[in-house]
């Protein structure tokens, strides 16, 4: 019931590098209770990262953070040492409500057996089953029993039907975070849009921690240029007070405070993505006029 992703834009790490901060992030939010953990990366050997870029690879696990850091280290067709210019890694500890612990209902869930899209929540989607009803009449093959999954699917939907082929990340999560019901916070990641990520939320925290080696001009947002890191982390739990939701910030500022003490927290319905190393936040059913002004706040 934690997700914390890492984002590397022309900051080389290796796989290895990218893993370890995945994990710790993970550690960081151990603390909540979850029943099991899982990470995306991007997935093959080669040294080309487009290559590598073209395919996810997922490792999941039921248990502790323990248990998954031991099934990476088994990973042996995974070269730890290939190092990626631009990566996205995404992370997720899981409190099963829908469907019980197991590596295939832990996260990320995916959009098919190639995993084209994978995306991690917390929360609980309350209108899965018309969801997942319609996806299935569409021809979309479930394999677990969560909530979550009809999301990985839904995504791969807007993205088969798209009416373009230059359709943003951003959009697609638009258009599925406007059919969804519920309370969740959620970080997508794809082949087709190989180092981008989006986040969004509704009714359950998620902040971003932005790091950036160009000035940031101003105060509020819409974009900030080269965000060569951003992690983004989520604690859930949709009716908790505000104090308590204010006590759990403190803690993902503990997962996000090694890498930046800059940090934005998003509100109901923002989409935030960040391509080619620009962030953008958009705020879905409303006006452009309706934007409110998003600080960058500095922790201390
Ligand atoms: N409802 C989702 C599931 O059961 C997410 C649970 C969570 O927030 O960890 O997988």
């Amino acid at each position: 019931c934690g997700i914390f992703a890492y984002l590397n834009y022309h900051v080389p790490k290796t796989r290895r590098d990218i893993l370890e901060i995945l994990i710790k992030g993970l550690r960081r939010l151990e603390y909540r209770g979850y029943d099991s953990a899982g990470v995306g990366i991007d997935g093959g050997n080669n040294k080309e990262w487009e290559s590598n870029a073209k395919s996810i690879q997922l490792i999941k696990q039921r248990g502790k953070v323990k248990v998954l850091d031991e099934e990476v280290n088994k990973q042996q067709d995974l070269d730890l040492d290939i190092e990626f210019d631009v990566h996205l890694g995404i992370a997720h500890t899981r409190w099963a409500t829908h469907g019980e612990p197991s590596p295939v209902n832990s996260h990320p869930h995916r959009s098919d057996k190639n995993n084209e899209f994978i995306v991690i929540h917390n929360g609980i989607i309350t209108n899965y089953k018309d969801l997942k009803k319609f996806l299935e009449s569409k021809g979309y093959e479930f394999e677990s029993e969560t909530d979550t999954e009809s999301i990985a699917k839904l995504v791969k939907y807007m993205y088969d039907n798209r009416e373009n082929d230059d359709i943003s990340f951003a959009t697609l999560v638009e258009r599925v975070t406007q059919q969804l019901e519920g309370a969740f916070a959620l970080v997508f990641k794809s082949v087709h849009y190989p180092g981008e990520a989006v986040g969004t939320r509704r009714g359950s925290p998620l902040l971003m921690g932005v790091r950036s080696d160009h000035k940031l001009s101003a105060d509020h947002i819409p974009v900030l240029y080269r965000c060569s890191i951003i992690a983004l982390i989520h604690i859930l739990f949709t009716c908790m007070s505000i104090c308590l939701c204010l006590c759990f910030y403190y803690v993902a500022y503990s997962a996000v405070i090694e890498h930046t003490n800059r940090v934005i927290f998003l509100e109901d319905d923002d989409v935030a993505a960040v391509s080619e190393g620009r962030l953008s936040i958009h705020r879905i059913k409303r006006t452009v006029g309706d934007y409110p002004a998003r600080a960058i706040q500095t922790l201390q």
